[in-house]
Order: structure tokens, then sequence, then C-alpha cells
């Protein structure tokens, strides 16, 4: 019987760590979308806190001045702010090579 493979790091499923090692270097995603009635929405996912989303959501909002929401863990902005994020989730503390996009 063959081990399966991981696909990522090439080591039998049994040896992989890549999950865990996902966790420590889990990346904070920006992205820009745009909705069917051609407004911009800016997302922010990939943040495991999730006691702490409500409260950075309500930061952005106060310092985007915008609408938005959390849903699923994910961040939603109303407006494309993809460069005011980063920005702000800087001043927060986050580290910079853990936020990607934008
Ligand atoms: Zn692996």
């Amino acid at each position: 019987m063959v081990e399966e493979i991981c696909n990522t790091c090439g080591l039998p499923k049994s040896l992989c760590v890549c999950v865990e090692i996902d966790k420590e270097t889990q990346k904070i995603k920006i992205s820009v979308v745009r909705t069917r009635f051609k407004k911009f929405l800016t997302t922010i996912s990939g943040l495991d806190e999730k006691e702490k989303l409500k409260e950075l959501e309500k930061t952005l909002k106060r310092k985007l001045a915008c609408g938005g929401t959390v849903k699923d863990g994910v961040i939603v902005l109303q407006g494309n702010h993809s460069k005011k994020v980063k920005e702000v989730l800087l001043q927060q503390g986050y580290k910079e090579g853990l936020i990607e996009g934008a």
C-alpha cells in the first residue's frame, strides 16, 4: 500500500506538518471585489482572532468612514480601501510580511 503524499511538501501525509506550518504563517489577505451592482467591496480574510474581528471591523469603519460587516470570519467593507486597510492593519500591530494583497 502506498502512502498518500502531500502536494505541498512532498512528504508522506504521516510526516507532513503543512497544516501546522500554515497556522503559524497564516496570512491576512486583502481583496477587492466588485459586486454585480458595480460597487466595490474590500474583504479582509485570514484573521483567526475571532473575538478581535468585530473590534477591528469597528476600527476600520471608523478610520475609513465606510460601512462594513463581519461575515464568516471575513471583514467586508464597502468601497475600495485596499491601501488604507493595509495602513490600518499595520497601525494595529499586524506584521507587514503577513499581509497579502492590496
Ligand atoms: Zn505537507
